[in-house]
C-alpha cells in the first residue's frame, strides 16, 4: 500500500496487517476518498468478527461522514447479506470491513456499488486517484453526514435465500448438517438458515471471536479437519465451512471427505442447467474442465474469466449469466444475487439432495472425474512477464486462454494452467487429465519448459 505504487486495492479490496499496513489513519483517508467518489449519498457499513472490525469501521465511517455521506451501520454481518441489502434498498453503495480468508491479524476494506457488486477496477482507480492526489471533498460543518443503526439485515437475507429453494422438500428430509463458521459472521446466519430449513445443526467454531481460535479462516482442506471429523462423529449428511465473511462455502460429504469448490459448483451447475438449458455459466480459468463437461452435457455455455470474484460478478453482468462459480468455494447464484454467497450455496446443495433423494457423495460421484497434479517453479519477479510471453508463443495453434497466465486444453480432455503467483516469486502449474500418467506428463513437460525459458532469459 505504498504511495509510490498509487495502488490501494488488491484483487479483492484493500488488505493488510492491522496497525502496520492498514492503520486507522489510512482507513479514515480511504473513507473520505470513498465518500468523495460516491458524491455524498447513503452507504451501508458492516464488518466481520475480526478484533479490528469496529476500529476500522469507525475510521471508515468518520471518513465517509466528513465528506457528507450518511452511513447506515450494519455492524457484524456476512458480506453477502450486506450486498443483498444494498441492492434491495437502493442505497448508493456500501463498505465491508473484512480480510475474508486472511488470518486474524489482517483486515481489509471492500467497496460495493449500488447493485451490491464490488467495484470494478476503473471505479477503484478513481478512488485511488482521489486518495493519492488528496482530492477528498470535505463537507462544511453544516452538511456533514449522519449515522443510524441498521436492524434486520440478517432476517431479510435468510428469508431471501429460502425463496430460491424448495423449503418443504428439504424440511421433509430432516437433514443433519455440521457447520464451521470459523468463529465469524457466518455463525449469525448459517446455522439459523439451516434450522429454518428443518435441519438438525451441529456447529463448531460457532462463537464470535475475532482471534479465530478454532482454525484459520481460509476454508482449505488443511483447516477443515475439525469439520470433517465432526461430520463423521455425528453422522451428519453434510458439512459446511465458511470463510470469515461467509461469502465462500466449502462442503464436506457425509463420509467426511472435503470437496473441492469447483466440484460442488459443477453439481449446482448440473441441476441449474437441467432447469435452465441454454444458460451461460461464468467461471474462473482455474476451474476444472468438469464445468465445461457438465455444460456440454446439459446444454449450457461456459464463459471463462480471469481469476477473481469481482471479475466473475462483472462478467456475469456483462454476458447476462445467472450462474457463476470459482474453484475455491465461491458460488454466484444470479436469481438471488450475482455475488459469492456461502449460505445460498449451502441451501442449493441441500435443495439438490432433497430433490434427488441422493447422498451428497453419490451426487458428486456422478460428475465427470479428473486426476489432478500441481507444480511450483521459482521465478524472479522481474522475469515473470517475459516468461509468460515466451510460454504463450510455445502454445501457438493449441486451444488456449491467455488473459490470466496460460491455460491449454487438449483433445484428450487434459488441460494445464501455468500462472505466475500474485504474491510469491513463483510460477504455479495445475494440470488435470483422465489418468494419472497424463497429469504427470503435463506437469513435467510444462515445468521443464518454464525452467528452460527462465534459464534463457537469465543468460
Ligand atoms: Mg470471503
Amino acid at each position: 500500500m505504498s504511495i509510490v505504487s498509487r495502488r490501494l486495492f488488491g484483487t479483492n479490496g484493500i488488505r493488510g496487517i492491522v496497525n502496520k499496513e492498514l492503520t486507522p489513519q489510512i482507513a479514515v483517508q480511504t473513507g473520505a476518498a470513498i465518500g468523495t467518489f460516491f458524491k455524498r449519498g447513503n452507504l451501508v457499513v458492516g464488518y466481520d468478527a475480526r478484533t479490528s472490525g469496529p476500529l476500522l469501521a469507525n475510521a471508515v465511517i468518520a471518513g465517509l461522514m466528513s465528506t457528507g455521506c450518511n452511513v447506515l451501520i450494519a455492524g457484524l454481518v456476512p458480506t453477502p447479506a450486506l450486498q443483498l441489502w444494498i441492492r434491495n434498498h437502493r442505497v448508493n453503495g456500501g463498505v465491508m470491513i473484512t480480510a475474508s480468508h486472511n488470518p486474524a491479524e489482517y483486515n481489509g476494506i471492500k467497496v460495493m456499488w449500488k447493485d451490491g457488486i464490488e467495484l470494478s477496477r476503473p471505479q477503484e482507480v478513481k478512488i485511488e486517484n482521489i486518495y493519492f492526489d488528496s482530492k477528498t471533498n470535505l463537507a462544511k460543518w453544516n452538511t456533514l453526514g449522519a449515522t443510524c443503526e441498521l436492524k434486520g439485515i440478517d432476517d431479510e437475507y435468510v428469508a431471501a435465500i429460502k425463496k430460491h429453494v424448495d423449503v418443504a422438500a428439504i424440511k421433509k428430509k430432516r437433514y443433519h448438517v455440521a457447520v464451521d463458521p470459523t468463529n465469524s459472521v457466518g455463525s449469525l446466519t448459517g446455522p439459523r438458515l439451516l434450522r429454518e430449513l428443518g435441519c438438525k445443526v451441529t456447529t463448531i467454531n460457532g462463537e464470535i471471536d475475532g482471534t479465530f481460535p478454532g482454525r484459520l479462516p481460509e476454508p482449505r482442506p488443511e483447516n477443515l479437519t475439525g469439520l470433517s471429523s465432526t461430520v463423521k462423529a455425528v453422522r451428519a449428511d453434510l458439512g459446511v465451512a465458511f470463510d470469515s465473511d461467509a461469502d465462500r462455502a466449502v462442503f464436506v460429504d457425509e463420509k467426511g471427505e472435503i470437496q473441492p469448490g469447483d466440484k460442488s459448483f459443477a453439481l449446482v451447475e448440473k441441476y441449474f442447467l437441467m432447469d435452465n438449458p441454454g444458460e451461460k455459466i461464468v467461471t474462473s480459468i482455474s476451474s476444472s474442465s468438469m464445468i465445461k463437461d457438465v455444460a456440454d452435457q446439459y446444454g449450457g455455455e461456459v464463459v471463462w474469466t480471469k481469476i477473481g470474484s469481482v471479475t466473475v460478478s462483472q462478467t456475469m453482468k456483462k454476458v447476462k449469466s445467472n450462474l457463476g462459480g470459482e474453484d475455491y468455494g465461491g458460488i454466484f447464484y444470479g436469481p438471488h444475487q450475482s455475488v459469492r454467497d456461502g449460505a445460498m450455496a449451502a441451501a442449493l446443495i441441500l435443495d439438490i439432495m432433497a430433490r434427488t433423494g441422493k447422498k451428497v457423495s453419490e451426487l458428486l460421484d456422478e460428475l465427470p472425474r479428473y486426476f489432478i497434479g500441481k507444480g511450483r517453479i521459482e521465478c524472479p519477479e522481474r522475469l515473470k512477464q517475459q516468461v509468460l510471453s515466451r510460454l504463450i508463443e510455445t502454445a501457438k495453434g493449441l486451444d488456449v486462454y491467455t488473459l490470466d497466465g496460460l491455460k491449454v486444453w487438449y483433445k484428450d480432455k487434459s488441460a494445464i494452467l501455468v500462472r505466475p503467483s500474485g504474491t510469491e516469486a513463483v510460477y504455479r502449474l495445475y494440470a488435470e487429465a483422465k489418468n494419472a500418467v497424463r497429469v504427470k506428463q503435463l506437469v513435467d513437460e510444462y515445468s521443464s519448459r518454464v525452467k528452460e525459458i527462465i534459464r534463457e532469459l537469465k543468460d
